[in-house]
């Protein structure tokens, strides 16, 4: 899938296997969903439901976004921090919108941040994130009353001024028939309708700009949409030589050690680049 290419229209409702199907990635349950595309552009697929977590206020063309972090004090870290950071350096927001009533997510159209503030919740004692979005409108919208020029990056924009990237889809096809598609993470192995199984490939140094790591083995890993969210997000990596993992929320993963076959020739130094570019915290490599 490639942004430029994503045909939705605001009003269209999705089940989570056609959201799967239409963006070719699965969905991880978080609200915010940091996604890269096959040409690694990222982007994020923002939820909200009228049941919470979190009353998020959302009837209007601007509304409010509560971060994400259940519990304690929120960081603007993960999802929140990629909220925070599109202020500067827009990247396409697709807002999905569920009602209580309603088993689908309706498309609302792209929305972008124009602010955040951190404030205190007193009754659960504890500070979160509050984003300020705009819903996007074709060409011009209004901004305070002014109307103003919209400037942000749209996908179109972002795909012609990229350097074209081909992607060999033969690599992480063939890797994931090799795993079975179970994930070198945790094992387990995404059921699907078929026998098949289903399962994401992951590069460990991004496709495309600023990264420009290699399609190649060498720098792909076969995951679950879970552990492949994590990735992107930093919140997992990998020790290089020793191939430990690190995970800030998952014990039963935290201190395992990553699957990898035989005939799989990973690349120490694209788990490294992860390690160093994309964790969130600076991890030890030894
Ligand atoms: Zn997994």
């Amino acid at each position: 899938m490639k942004v430029a290419n994503l045909n939705i229209e605001v009003g269209d409702r999705f089940s989570l296997n056609e959201l799967r199907e239409e963006f070719d990635r699965g969905s991880t349950n978080r609200g915010i969903e940091i996604c890269y595309d096959e040409d690694d552009q990222k982007y994020v697929r923002l939820f909200s439901s009228e049941t919470g977590p979190y009353n998020d206020n959302v009837r209007s063309g601007q509304f409010t976004y509560i971060g994400e972090g259940r519990t304690g004090d929120q960081e603007l870290k993960g999802g929140n921090g990629v909220l925070a950071q599109s202020i500067e350096a827009p990247i396409p927001i697709y807002f999905f919108y569920k009602e209580s009533t309603n088993t689908e997510w309706e498309y609302q159209g792209q929305a972008a941040v124009l602010d955040y503030e951190r404030r205190l919740v007193p009754s659960e004692d504890r500070e979160v994130y509050q984003f300020t979005l705009q819903r996007r409108t074709e060409g011009r919208e209004r901004v305070d009353g002014d109307e103003q020029a919209v400037d942000l990056t749209r996908p179109e924009r972002i795909e012609s001024t990229r350097s074209r990237i081909v992607r060999n889809t033969q690599v992480s096809k063939s890797l994931k028939r090799r795993y079975s598609n179970t994930c070198q993470i945790c094992g387990n192995r995404r059921e699907q309708g078929d026998s098949q199984g289903y399962s994401e490939a992951h590069h460990l140094k991004p496709l495309g700009r600023p990264h420009g790591g290699p399609d190649t083995e060498s720098n792909v890993i076969v995951l679950c949409p879970n552990h492949h969210a994590d990735f992107d997000y930093g919140t997992i990596s990998v020790a290089p030589t020793t191939l430990v993992i690190k995970h800030e929320h998952e014990q039963f993963v935290d201190g395992a050690r990553l699957t990898i076959r035989e005939d799989h020739e990973l690349a120490e130094k694209f788990l490294q680049y992860h390690g160093e570019h994309i964790a969130v915290d600076s991890v030890n490599h030894q």
